[in-house]
């Protein structure tokens, strides 16, 4: 599995519609300051369903769309569209290429596709958890999260660990039936209660 291609439209410095082809193996972005470069790196992490407008390097979500220069107006969007190489099959789904997508428009939250196909955020984490690119984005080291990870408590650290070893989706799917049991217990007590009217 390997990234094959990134395309950025209206997202931070990238206006116009830009793609990159990327190789098996290490690729480099080289440029100057403010080019741009991490604005690159930004992209994958949000297309994979990053929330946090923090680690996007932005005050809130909408700073990830196109603020506008002095010869350009805003944009009302953003997108990027990530192609994932999964001849390898390391990815639970039966396509050898998977397209990921998400768009944000500026008044609303965002929308997100795995191969054309619109589809939760759930669905895309869930896609990318088993892979080692899950939701925490440990594939993605910024400047200082080594040191997060250093001095991080003996708590934090599990979760890096289980986020690593994939246990987090199952950890999630249990929270969640843990809801409905709970749910479901109040609705049989509303039950009871009715019965015991009637009687
Ligand atoms: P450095 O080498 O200094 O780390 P870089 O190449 O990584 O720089 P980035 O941080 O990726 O550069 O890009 C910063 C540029 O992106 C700034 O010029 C900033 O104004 C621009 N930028 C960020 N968000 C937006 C946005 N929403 N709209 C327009 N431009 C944006």
């Amino acid at each position: 599995m390997y990234l094959k291609s990134l395309t950025l439209r209206g997202f931070k410095s990238f206006a116009s519609s830009t793609t990159l082809h990327l190789e098996p193996g290490i690729t480099a972005v080289v440029g100057p300051n403010g080019s741009g470069k991490s604005n690159v790196v930004d992209a994958i992490a949000w297309v994979m369903g990053e929330q946090g407008a923090k680690s996007l390097r932005g005050g809130k979500m909408e700073d990830v769309i196109f603020a506008g220069t002095t010869g350009r107006a805003p944009l009302g969007r953003a997108e990027v569209v990530l192609t994932i190489d999964n001849t390898d099959g390391a990815l639970p789904i039966d396509y050898a290429e998977v397209t990921i997508s998400r768009i944000m428009f500026r008044n609303g939250g965002s929308e997100y596709s795995i191969n054309g196909n619109t589809c939760r955020l759930l669905d895309v984490q869930e896609l990318l958890s088993d892979s080692g690119i899950g939701r925490e984005m440990h594939v993605i080291v910024g400047q200082g999260q080594l040191d997060t990870i250093l001095h991080a408590t003996p708590e934090d650290r599990r979760g890096f660990i289980e986020e690593a070893a994939g246990v987090l989706k199952h950890r999630k799917r249990k929270e969640k039936a843990l809801r409905k049991l709970d749910a479901t217990e109040g609705n049989l007590n509303r039950l009871n209660d009715l019965l015991t009217e009637i009687r």
